[in-house]
Parts: structure tokens; C-alpha cells; sequence
């Protein structure tokens, strides 16, 4: 269908967001002629740039990370008229009175106008206060909002922003960015479950043992010492991310595959999460940070020696979590969820444990430990699915081995994966808010996490750093889950390639 015009504003121009991310994800839009005809894309930061050192920045993000690859001369040219750029600070009156004044473009339809707010947060309530003297945007569909992460450092800021950007755009006006949900296949994670009927007589407490979802991350803090060190791992990660994913997993199913309907299923689930009384957050959390360490035969300094971090610092690198959901559907199905800097490799994955078989009638027949039925998402680095079962091994006797049935997303689908800025960008044109999170739902992944943040700032004495860069977390982390008689599971594409 024909886009309407669209004039988008990218406020923190820039910075390191827009340059990797956000400007290769257009690009890429225009590429696959997904950008409507009449566009332009403006950017507002401080730095004194002209439009032509602007757009030279903006290709080399495009050339460096784009999905692609670099960036061919002609298209970009095509591309890059479209590029603009204003000087200003953030809290300048005339800046917005241009802003609202550039849907006046004598388009033969007026363009729709999305305010992206590509800067460090502190930075999110000064640009909503000045586009609240304009009272003609509220509630106007015309004007979007975007806000990247993160939405708030707790749930009392997290409902003071709320609060802000509702006073000044609707609900519907506004996009806030949980890039997660943007990945292919964590969409396919709604596929998957509502799409094949078979899943769903098992998907419960009857059958299911336990869920894990793991999100690691192998890279270190680089250069954003000084926001990591401020968020750690459960703000940056758990509270967004993993929440999300724990929802998609545990929602019921949605009647229609509408924006609210899905957000409502996930934001129940979030609700029916048991919440952890501050004297137990010691049983249901653990926090790591990494110290030195070994990774790939090269020496990593510990995160406390990191750019930007405070020598002493007690922000967590590593955090894990044990989630009950409260309903019929999940009654007493620990959810585990763990994620980490500076672990062995770059994963995420959501493994849901089936129970054992009742009764072992080949017990006898061999020593081997027999792995119980396994389930596996992929969502990074190897996308599919993978269904653990159980086979014979070819010879005499009666001997059981793990099998894989399993599906590979880039051996069945051959075309290129968007990345999730692009679908999150297209969605966002179009009106179409599913990805992206509602304020109940920020709020609600707040109300989870907020006693543990609160315990974790109250007790400052720690062991930090409790484990190695390059390993799988501190030993707590096994503990949160050995209390349980359970053990974190390997991730899959971590296994040793087994031979036939
Ligand atoms: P950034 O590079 O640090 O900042 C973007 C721009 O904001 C800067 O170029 C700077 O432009 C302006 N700015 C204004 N006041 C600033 C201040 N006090 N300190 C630093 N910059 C200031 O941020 P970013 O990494 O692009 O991230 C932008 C937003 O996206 C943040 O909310 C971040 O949390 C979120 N995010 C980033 C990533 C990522 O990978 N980078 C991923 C997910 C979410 P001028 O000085 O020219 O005005």
C-alpha cells in the first residue's frame, strides 16, 4: 500500500545510535523501496556539524554496519538528499517552533511527523516539555513519539515519564523501543506457539519442568561505561529484554493478532509474576560483575578497570533471576532468567525443559543419563528451533542417545532477515504500535524488579568481581538454580558438534 509522507526528526543526530543503528536501518528501508516517496529525515543534536559532515557520518555508519555492507555511490547519493540536519540545544523554544512547522511542506498529502528521541535519557523530559507547548499535537496521529531505552531507572521514574508524555501525546502517539521485539524471530516466537496446534496441549505446568532463557552477551561494556555502570545488567537487560521474552512465552493466546490484544496477553503475564518480598530477593536473585579474565587466548581487563567506571563500582555485569507465574497455566514452573556481560559467547536462547518420563522402562539396559525432552528458541546467533528427543543408537541392544529435530531459519528461509530496527522504523510509519511497549507494561517489568534493585542498593558488601570474565557467571548463579535440583542448561550452539 502507498506510505503516507513522513518528516522524521532524529534528535541526538549524532550520536552512536543514529549513526549504527537507526540511519543503516532507513537506508536499508529505502533500498527495499519501504520509505514512502515523499520523505525527509531530519537531524537536531548540539555538535557543529553541516549537513554534508552529517550525511559523510551517516554513511559511514551505513558502510560499517548496515547489513549490507557498505554503501554504493549512487544509491547512497538517492538516499542522502533526504538528509538534513539543525544545530540547536535540546531546550531551545525557536528549535520547536520550526519542528512543528515542518509538516507546512505544500506536500499534496501532509507527512506525518516522528519525533525520535535518539539521546541519552536525561535528555527525553526536556525535549516532551517543549513539544508540550504545542497542544495541537496531542492526540493528532500525525505525530509519533520514539523513546529508546531506557524508560526510566525504576518504577517511580519510569511512571514519572509516563506521566510526562501522556500530558503531552496520547497513548497511540507513542513508540517506546524495546528493540528485542523487533528481532525476527522473537516474532516468531507468536508464530511458533499460535500458529501449530500441537504445542499448546503441552505448553503448561502439566508437562513443562522448567523454562530457562539465557541472553549473553561477550562483549564487554566498550565505550558506554558511563550509562552501564549507572544500569547494570537487570536495568539494561532483565527489566526490558528477558521480560519481554518471559511474556511471549508464558501469554495466553491473543483472539486477533492486534497491537493491544497481544500487549494485553503479555502485560497479564506480567502481572501474574510472583512478586519477591524483599527478604527473599537473596533466593530469587543473584548478581555478578566480571573481573580479569581470558577470552579467545586474549587477557580481558576486569569491568571495575573498564573506561568510565568507577574503580570501586557495584553495578552488576551478570544477573539471574528465578520468576514464578502466578496462574493456572504456569503454577509452580520456575522461570530462570540470566544474562551477562563478558560471558563465553554472544546467545540468547529460551529452553523449556519437559518433565522426565514417568517411568524408565530401559533403565536397566544402560548406564547413560537420559536427558528429558528439550525444547529450544534460538534467537541469536544460530536463528530456529530445536526439539530434543530421544532415539535408539543403531547396534544390539537398547541404547538411548539425544537427537535433534530442528530447523535452521536461514536453511528454510532464504531471504535476508531485517533487522529489527527496520521492522520496528516500518512499524512505526505505519502506524502500528504491537512492537513496542505500553506504558501498563514498562510499569508492570518495573513493579517485578524494583524490590530487588531496592535490596541490591541497600547491601554494598559484596564479593564483586565474582567471576571471571570469559566464564558463565559467578557460582551463585548455579546455586539459584542447584537449590532447585536443576542446573543451567548448555546453550545449544555451545554444544560440541555431535558426531553421527
Ligand atoms: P550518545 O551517542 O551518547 O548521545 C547521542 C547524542 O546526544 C550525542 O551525540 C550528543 O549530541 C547528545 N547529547 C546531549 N547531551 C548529552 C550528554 N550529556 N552526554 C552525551 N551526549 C549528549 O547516545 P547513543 O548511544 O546514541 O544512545 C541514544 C539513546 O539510545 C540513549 O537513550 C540510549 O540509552 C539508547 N540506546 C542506545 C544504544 C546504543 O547501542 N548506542 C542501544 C539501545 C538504546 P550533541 O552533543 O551533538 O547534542
Amino acid at each position: 500500500s502507498q506510505m503516507e509522507p513522513v518528516i522524521i526528526v532524529l534528535f541526538g543526530a549524532s550520536g552512536d545510535l543514529s549513526a549504527r543503528k537507526v540511519i543503516p536501518a532507513l537506508y536499508n528501508l529505502h533500498l527495499d523501496g519501504l520509505l514512502p516517496q515523499q520523505y525527509a529525515i531530519v537531524g537536531v543534536a548540539r555538535s557543529s556539524l553541516t549537513e554534508e559532515t552529517l550525511r559523510e557520518r551517516f554513511r559511514q555508519g551505513v558502510d560499517q554496519y548496515s547489513r549490507r555492507g557498505p554503501a554504493k555511490e549512487q544509491e547512497w547519493d538517492a538516499f542522502a538528499e533526504h538528509l538534513h540536519y539543525i544545530q540547536s540545544n535540546y531546550d531551545e523554544p525557536t528549535l520547536y517552533d520550526r519542528l512543528t512547522k515542518l509538516g507546512d511542506t505544500g506536500w499534496e498529502t501532509p507527512p506525518n511527523i516522528v519525533f525520535y528521541l535518539a539521546t541519552p535519557p536525561n535528555l527525553f523530559t526536556i525535549v516532551i516539555d517543549q513539544l508540550g507547548r504545542f497542544s495541537e499535537l496531542q492526540g493528532d496521529i500525525r505525530y509519533r513519539i520514539v523513546i529508546e531505552k531506557p524508560f526510566g531507572h525504576d518504577l517511580h521514574s519510569a511512571k514519572a515519564l509516563n506521566q510526562r508524555l501522556l500530558q503531552v501525546f496520547e497513548e497511540k502517539q507513542i513508540y517506546r523501543i524495546d528493540h528485542y521485539l523487533g528481532k525476527e524471530t522473537v516474532q516468531n516466537i507468536l508464530a511458533f506457539r499460535f500458529g501449530n496446534a500441537m504445542w499448546e496441549p503441552v505448553w503448561n505446568r502439566n508437562f513443562i519442568d522448567h523454562v530457562q532463557i539465557t541472553v549473553s552477551e561477550k562483549i564487554g561494556i566498550g565505550r558506554r561505561g558511563q550509562y552501564y555502570d549507572s544500569a547494570g545488567a537487570l536495568r539494561d537487560m532483565i527489566q526490558n529484554h528477558l521480560m519481554q521474552l518471559l511474556c511471549l512465552i508464558a501469554m495466553e493466546a491473543p483472539t486477533e493478532f492486534t497491537a493491544d490484544q497481544i500487549r494485553n496477553k503479555k502485560v497479564d503475564v506480567m502481572h501474574a509474576i510472583r512478586a519477591i518480598n524483599k527478604a527473599d530477593v537473596p533466593a530469587f536473585a543473584v548478581r555478578g560483575q566480571y573481573g580479569q579474565g581470558w577470552m579467545d587466548g586474549q587477557p580481558v581487563q576486569a569491568y571495575r578497570c573498564e573506561k568510565d567506571v568507577d574503580i570501586n563500582s557495584n553495578t552488576e555485569t551478570f544477573a539471574a533471576l528465578k520468576l514464578f507465574v502466578d496462574n493456572w497455566r504456569w503454577q509452580g514452573v520456575p522461570f530462570y532468567l540470566r544474562t551477562g556481560k563478558c560471558m563465553p559467547g554472544r546467545v540468547s536462547e529460551i529452553s523449556l525443559q519437559f518433565r522426565p518420563v514417568p517411568h524408565h522402562p530401559f533403565a536397566h539396559l544402560n548406564t547413560q543419563v537420559f536427558q528429558p525432552n528439550r525444547l529450544v528458541l534460538q534467537i541469536e546467533p544460530n536463528e530456529g528451533v530445536v526439539l530434543r528427543t530421544q532415539a535408539k543408537e543403531p547396534g544390539m541392544g537398547m541404547k538411548l542417545k539425544p537427537v535433534d529435530m530442528s530447523y535452521c531459519y536461514q536453511d528454510v528461509f532464504h531471504q535476508a532477515s531485517p533487522d529489527a530496527y527496520e521492522t520496528l522504523l516500518v512499524d512505526i510509519m505505519r502506524n502500528d504500535p504491537g512492537l513496542f511497549m505500553r506504558a501498563d507494561q514498562v510499569e508492570a517489568a518495573w513493579s517485578v524488579i524494583d524490590p530487588i534493585l531496592e535490596v541490591w542498593s541497600e547491601n554494598t558488601e559484596l564479593n564483586f568481581p565474582n567471576y571471571q570474565a570469559g566464564q558463565w557467571g559467578p557460582p551463585e548463579a548455579e546455586s539459584l538454580v542447584a537449590q532447585d535440583r536443576r542446573t543451567w542448561l548448555l546453550p545449544i550452539s555451545f554444544e560440541p558438534k555431535r558426531g553421527g
